[in-house]
């Protein structure tokens, strides 16, 4: 057994049964992907268009995938027919364009809405105070559909400090889901990642996108 597999295997036996593991496989070949799957992880998320229209198709087992990138619109229409789930929806234009595209492909495409937590400048996501404004402004489009939130939280030395941040999406998370906006269905809170999945986990997350720690360090041979 090869050590990715055994990473991703060492995981998934410690987490809770609620949580699914999203392998964060930027940068990864198909083969390193592949161990992952046979490991038993069933979500792979990537971050670039041009990776995973190379990669997806080379995959044969059934996975699914979830876009966790920062998405240029003019992408999304590469998007849309390769991948399950969008995690990094934060603008109305966007969700429109999903929305349009996914119309075009016969699909109705599954959305988180990302959250900036922290409400840092220029980062990606939407300030907290948004995200409920923002899912009532969309979840007329027939073509996505708004499953929960995504928040990356700041890059901070202690993961413990990162606790505060994911704890308000989890508050927000409630807030949205007892707003009962028509169509939508709370169901996912993204969150977590190689250091921070154990803490997002005590605070609530049902997916965490982990990269490092089951793949090893980026561009490593
Ligand atoms: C790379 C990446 C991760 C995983 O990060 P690691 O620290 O390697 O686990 C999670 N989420 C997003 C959006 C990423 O780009």
């Amino acid at each position: 057994m090869g050590i990715i597999s055994e990473n991703a295997r060492k995981i998934l036996s410690e987490i809770p049964g609620h949580v699914r593991v999203v392998a964060a496989a930027k940068a990864r070949t198909a083969g390193e992907i592949r161990e992952v799957i046979e490991a038993g992880v069933t979500l792979i998320g990537e971050n670039y268009v041009q990776e995973a229209r190379a990669v997806i198709p080379e995959i044969r087992e059934r996975v699914g995938w979830h876009f966790i990138g920062h998405i240029q619109t003019n992408k999304v229409k590469y998007i849309v027919p390769l991948f399950d789930m969008i995690e990094t929806v934060d603008s109305v234009p966007l969700a429109q364009t999903i929305d349009r595209l996914a119309g075009r492909h016969g699909k109705i495409m599954p959305v988180l809405v990302e959250v900036n937590s922290a409400q840092e400048p220029q980062k990606a996501g939407l300030l907290p105070e948004d995200v409920l404004p923002f899912i009532r402004q969309i979840h007329t489009l027939e073509h996505i559909r708004v499953q929960g939130l995504m928040t990356m939280g700041p890059f901070l030395d202690d993961p413990e400090h990162l606790r505060p941040y994911f704890r308000a999406t989890r508050e927000l998370f409630v807030e949205v889901a007892g707003a009962t906006v028509p169509r939508v269905e709370m169901k996912h809170l993204s969150m977590g990642m190689s250091d921070s999945y154990r803490i997002a986990i005590e605070e609530g997350a049902s997916l965490v996108r982990i990269g490092t720690r089951i793949f090893g360090t980026r561009n490593q041979a």
